[in-house]
């Protein structure tokens, strides 16, 4: 388990609160693991196996919580990390809910639209006893959306009725909630505005390179930009763009919804994906891809702040060679929660059969992740360390307080 990047943080907070060899083992260790075959017959007539995965890590404060990912990369490694930093996620945000994880490993785009209908109900087959609206609730991450969510939970509702809190980010027509998509870029933008004000500092004119231009990253811009903040660098899998004087948020954005990327946009010229994590900007938003801030560029980077929108984009080393260097950086289980929080307002609706507007939804978004970053921020100046160092702390002293509570 040590060599899980979030184990490592979260021995550091263990080591802090004054958590037992024995407390350890039980916070890290999952509540289950499943594995299951998925078989499908493609178009062709062939018969193509894959394998799904849902790991359930903590149950403490909770029903569980976490996405669904297709990816060729899915393994038991990777979807154990990610559910457990659901758990942390979940608690440092304070939303009532523990962590899960889960996917198959498969690329989606290899498949029809028939062909991923059919994997997903399969996969349901295989996991629908041990999901459900009060146990364990699947959302979308990479490589699914809202579309595969409707079929999982059509396909869960076959064997146990009418349930649409089995599952969030669904489709607004049936069940989903105003603001899901939006969610986890406006949620790094409140958040990177929390940090602003705490330094002293106006967001108008306050200069951003950003990672990523998918769901997190275009709604990320799109807020901040809005907000009046000058986004100077963006790079997506295409290549990158660079403008000093602030891009053209709302003209990119008409650009690269076409389905072409940021390449080729008029508006700034053409820089790298290294060019522009080592901008000359003061905020970094890694919105992208895991492991993207390494030993070797980490000594590049310019921005005093990085604002982790992905999930892992600082690796450990890294992570030790900003702190040393002063940078701040807003760890991930803060900075990237608007998602699971606007899933979280999903769940509630839908066991409420109730419907909440955008503006009541922005609302309570806002409110939640700046009380959320309020407590993180009082607990780093409290005990004089770092965001993410307090974030695990105040994360993992819940999950064992509402397991200490809860008995055995
Ligand atoms: P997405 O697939 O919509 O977008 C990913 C973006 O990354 C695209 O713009 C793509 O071009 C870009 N990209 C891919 N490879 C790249 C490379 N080598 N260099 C630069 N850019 C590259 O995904 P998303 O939903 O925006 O998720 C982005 C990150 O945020 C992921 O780490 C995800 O786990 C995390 N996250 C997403 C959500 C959510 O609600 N979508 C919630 C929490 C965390």
């Amino acid at each position: 388990m040590g060599q899980l990047p979030s184990a490592r943080y979260f021995d550091e907070a263990a080591t802090l609160i004054g958590l037992s060899p024995a407390d350890r083992k039980l916070l890290l260790t999952p509540l289950r693991e499943v594995k299951v075959q998925v078989a499908i017959r493609m178009e062709s007539g062939e018969t193509a196996t894959f394998l799904g995965y849902r790991v359930q890590h903590d149950n403490a404060r909770g029903p569980m919580k976490g996405g669904m990912r297709y990816h060729p990369h899915v393994d038991a490694d990777e979807v154990l990390e990610l559910a457990s930093l659901m758990t942390w996620k979940t608690a440092v945000v304070d939303l009532p809910y523990g962590g899960a994880k889960g996917g198959i490993s498969v690329d989606p785009k290899t498949l029809t639209k028939h062909e991923l209908e059919l994997l997903t109900r399969k996969f349901v087959d295989q996991i629908h006893d041990v999901i459900g609206p009060h146990s364990d609730i699947p959302a979308p991450d990479m490589g699914t959306n809202a579309q595969v969510m409707a079929w999982m939970t059509n396909q869960y509702e076959k064997y146990h009725g009418h349930s649409p809190a089995c599952v969030t980010g669904k489709p607004l027509e049936l069940h989903g909630s105003e603001g899901r998509e939006e969610a986890t870029g406006r949620g790094v933008s409140v958040i990177t505005q929390a940090l602003l004000r705490k330094l002293g500092k106006d967001v108008r004119g306050v200069t951003i390179a950003l990672q990523g231009f998918g769901n997190v990253g275009s709604y990320t811009a799109r807020f901040l930009h809005e907000a009046g903040a000058k986004i100077i660098a963006i790079s997506d899998a295409t290549g990158g763009i660079h403008n000093h004087g602030g891009l053209d948020i709302p003209a990119l954005l008409k650009y690269a919804g076409t389905g072409q990327g940021v390449k080729g946009f008029g508006g700034g010229s053409p820089v790298t994906n290294e060019e522009v994590l080592a901008a000359d900007a003061e905020v970094l938003i890694p919105a992208a891809l895991g492991g993207v801030i390494t030993r070797e560029n980490a000594g590049d980077i310019r921005a005093k702040y990085v604002i982790e929108a992905a999930n892992s984009p600082t690796l450990p080393e890294a992570d030790e060679i900003l702190r040393r260097r002063d940078v701040v950086v807003v760890p991930d289980i803060l900075a990237n929660a608007g998602g699971v929080t606007v899933s979280y307002f999903e769940w509630v609706q839908n066991l409420q059969h109730y419907r909440w507007d955008l503006p009541e939804i922005r609302e309570k978004l806002e409110k939640q992740m700046t009380l959320a970053f309020e407590s993180v921020w009082s607990e780093a100046a409290m005990r004089k360390v770092s965001l993410r160092t307090a974030a695990f702390i105040l994360a993992v002293s819940r999950v064992r307080r509402a397991t200490d509570l809860a008995g055995f």
